[in-house]
């Protein structure tokens, strides 16, 4: 699980140590990372923190190293790892666009053929790349975000088709808004850059849901879960939308 420190990737690492799995862990942030593997041992698993940018590649091969050698090499992998900072496109810079690029789409491709030799050797595996509906649709002030997801979710297709036969699966989810630290950063942009209280903006964004509310992390992890069992062995090169109906389709 990447991005396990906290938001989606914390509440997926929850959902799948509930459901039986070891989780390996891996983020900056280690005190973040060790809350939550300790969150997962209480739930009766092997868990794992380990530090790793997921914008290095030799650091995401040296985090594999030591996983595959506590825990086995993984058989799901989840690349969670993201940021979304939104910009106006007039000011967004060369390095804004670089920046959403290498860590949402260059870290899922690097973790990727990392993880995936050795579930191919398996015969059995599962990526689940958290994209959004930023993945799917454009919207104002989002280009380097969107830019990358987009990505993620060409990135997911492709995959889907190339190892169709391998007993590999490759699927994304895209949430909508989902109330995490990362929105509450967002919010926080907002009333810094327009002087709207934060109350509203976070009213604003809610009201981007048909359903006038952000997604729980929880949500986003049920389906995380969903995708990593057996059950889902035939949903390949899908993009689920969690969004309040919004995006359907
Ligand atoms: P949070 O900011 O709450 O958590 C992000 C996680 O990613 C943290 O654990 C963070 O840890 C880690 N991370 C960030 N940068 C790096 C990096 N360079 N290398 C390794 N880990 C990194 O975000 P969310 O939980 O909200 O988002 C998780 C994913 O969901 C992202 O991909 C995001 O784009 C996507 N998403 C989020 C939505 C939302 O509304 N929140 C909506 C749709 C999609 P650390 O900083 O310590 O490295």
């Amino acid at each position: 699980m990447t991005g396990g420190g906290r938001g989606i990737g914390a509440s997926s690492a929850l959902a799948l140590a509930r459901s039986g799995a070891s989780v390996a862990l891996s983020a900056r942030s280690m005190d973040e990372l060790e809350r939550v593997a300790g969150a997962c041992r209480e739930a009766g698993v092997d868990a794992i923190a380990v530090s790793c940018d997921v914008t290095n590649a030799s650091a995401i091969a040296k985090a594999h190293e030591r996983i595959a050698g506590e825990l086995g090499a993984p058989n799901v992998l989840v690349n969670n790892a993201g940021q979304a900072r939104g910009i106006p496109f007039l000011k967004t810079t060369p390095e804004d666009m670089e920046h959403h690029w290498r860590l949402n789409l260059m870290g899922t491709y690097h973790c990727t053929r990392t993880a995936l030799p050795a579930m191919l050797e398996a015969g059995w595996g599962r990526i689940i790349n958290v994209a959004s509906v930023a993945g799917k649709v454009g919207s104002p002030y989002t280009t380097a975000y969107s830019v990358s997801k987009h990505g993620v979710l060409g990135l997911t297709r492709c995959l889907a088709q190339e190892f169709a036969t391998t007993g590999v699966t490759f699927n994304a989810v895209c949430p909508g808004y989902v109330d995490t630290p990362m929105t509450d950063e967002n919010v926080r942009l907002i009333h810094e850059r327009t002087g709207m209280p934060e109350a509203d903006a976070r009213k604003r964004l809610e009201a981007m849901s048909p359903q006038r509310r952000f997604m729980a992390p929880e949500e986003v992890a049920g389906m995380i879960a969903y995708l990593a069992a057996p059950e889902a062995q035939g949903v390949n090169g899908q993009a689920l939308t969690l969004d309040g109906g919004g995006v359907q389709w």
